[in-house]
């Protein structure tokens, strides 16, 4: 079969891509800026009859509301995985973003009700039905707070990813509704006029969102495929090969990610993100490789041929097409970290790349290796690509042994230029350490691209 070469176009260039990061930026700046205005504009009749001290309170209390509510806005706009923005940022940032994002909002939503109460001189509110709006805002933020504790802390509680999952869409659809009604209740300010509809603008667009996100996930359309194989592919990993139910494969760049549904018999209907480790230039069919490490993953080999499975993506922007530059390429690798590798030297191999390229794959065993004759057969057809496989838990017989530290990648790398574009991928500790690795040896910051396989 001959091998498709991708269109360039595929990929917003770097530069490209920081001027519409920055128009994105820019424009959120601008919505947030221009919502401080409501309590200068609209003054409601609580801020009309305060003084001094107590006006500055008041009016900074409501200015750190609606900001809470303008980053609450931009929350779903995060989530709802557009294109637009995963080609510009990648969604990896976006969802690291995301919950930055959170906490701003929890930390906003603090301030508010205290620069309110401090303009009481820190008198509370009686307990008494008329202020209602006020208690259900206090309701609002406990909920934010419960939202972003669990996001961040997930494990402090023991919280299982996919219950957490379900537990935080449903508690921010409930929080989002509640905050709402407490801005159209708390203020004269919302009650009419511009802010009042610009309220029920967020609320539309929120819907609309919301809407997008459960549309595709019932209706699929050219999301479905259809499972082919299933096989070992080194220890503790299975290959998972699938095919368009119609039509053909959408495009994707060597080392990019998609999220993967099973409707399976005997493996749990959860959505998981993979690597596609295959190439787009053998567009038939798409593979991801899982190594069973958790309690989905585990059950990955019960999957069989014939059974669907939806497919959402490709997303992120780890790829040797993004980097762009003609320059050597280091690839680090720590286990199934590979894969995104696997994706791009596949990819490589089949256009004939001329760049030098090495990989340094460290795994615990030689039976961790995935695929060992491929990488062989590429290491032949690509004429400038080497691998040096790192083995740490036993004998590694013709290849290095014992971690890979700074010490050793120094040597490694010795002859390596300065400017090659690094690529590193695997468990965060080791992710952690070659990265302070690589910059210390002299590599620039700038070219060193990392995937991390957690969102
Ligand atoms: C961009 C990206 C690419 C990845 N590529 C690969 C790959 O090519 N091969 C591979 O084997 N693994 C890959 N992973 C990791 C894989 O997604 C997780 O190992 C898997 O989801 C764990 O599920 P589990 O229930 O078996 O494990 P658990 O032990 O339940 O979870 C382990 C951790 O995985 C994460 N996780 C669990 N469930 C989900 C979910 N539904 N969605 C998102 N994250 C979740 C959580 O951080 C959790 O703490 C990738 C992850 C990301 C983010």
């Amino acid at each position: 079969m001959k091998a498709k070469r991708m269109d360039s176009s595929a990929v917003f260039t770097l530069r490209i891509r920081i001027v519409l990061g920055g128009i994105c930026l820019f424009s959120a700046l601008l919505i947030i800026a221009a919502s401080w205005t409501i309590p200068f504009l609209f003054e409601s009749p609580s801020i009309l009859y305060k003084f001094d001290i107590e006006k500055t309170f008041l009016r900074s209390g409501k200015v750190l509301g609606v900001t809470a509510a303008v980053l609450v806005f931009f929350q779903l706009l995060l989530i709802s995985r557009l294109k637009f923005l995963d080609r510009i940022f990648s969604l990896n940032r976006i969802v690291a973003f995301h919950r930055i994002n959170g906490i701003a909002i929890a930390f906003l939503a603090l301030l508010h009700p205290i620069l309110i109460i401090a303009a009481e001189n820190f008198t509370i509110f009686p307990f008494e039905k008329r202020y209602w709006p006020e208690f259900l805002g206090i309701g609002v933020f406990i909920f934010i707070l419960v939202l972003m504790t669990t996001a961040n802390w997930r494990l402090m509680f023991n919280f299982a990813y996919d219950k957490w999952l379900r537990f935080h869409r449903l508690g921010t659809l409930v929080a989002i509704a509640l905050m709402t009604i407490h801005i159209l209740f708390v203020s004269e300010t919302f009650k009419s006029g511009l802010p009042h509809t610009l309220v029920f603008v967020a609320a539309g667009i929120n819907l609309v969102l919301i809407s997008r996100l459960w549309y595709r996930r019932f209706f699929p359309g050219k999301r479905r495929f259809v499972v082919s194989n299933v096989e070992l592919a080194g220890k503790d990993a299975y290959s998972v090969d699938v095919r368009p139910h119609s039509g053909q494969i959408s495009d994707h760049i060597p080392g990019q990610f998609a999220f993967i549904t099973p409707v399976s018999a005997s493996v749990p209907k959860e959505e998981h993100p993979f690597t596609i480790s295959s190439t787009p230039s053998r567009p038939d069919a798409l593979q991801f490789v899982i190594r069973s490490l958790g309690d989905w993953t585990s059950k990955i080999n019960r999957l069989k041929a014939g059974e669907t499975v939806f497919i959402d993506g490709p997303y992120g922007l780890f790829s040797h097409m993004v980097s762009s530059e003609n320059k050597p390429i280091i690839m680090i690798a720590g286990g199934i970290g590979i894969t995104p590798m696997l994706s791009m030297l596949r990819y490589m191999a089949d256009v004939d790349d001329p760049r030098r390229i090495l990989l340094i794959w460290s795994n615990k065993t030689k039976e961790h290796i995935l695929f060992p004759e491929e990488f062989k057969g590429i290491e032949n057809r690509l004429q400038h690509f080497h691998i040096i496989h790192i083995i740490t838990r036993d004998s590694g017989g013709e290849n290095e042994i014992g971690r890979l530290d700074q010490t050793k990648l120094e040597k490694l790398l010795k002859g390596w230029s300065r400017k090659s574009s690094v690529f590193i991928c695997g468990p965060f500790e080791m992710m952690k350490e070659m990265t302070r690795a690589v910059k210390k040896i002299g590599f620039s910051s700038a070219r060193v691209y990392k995937e991390e396989f957690k969102l």
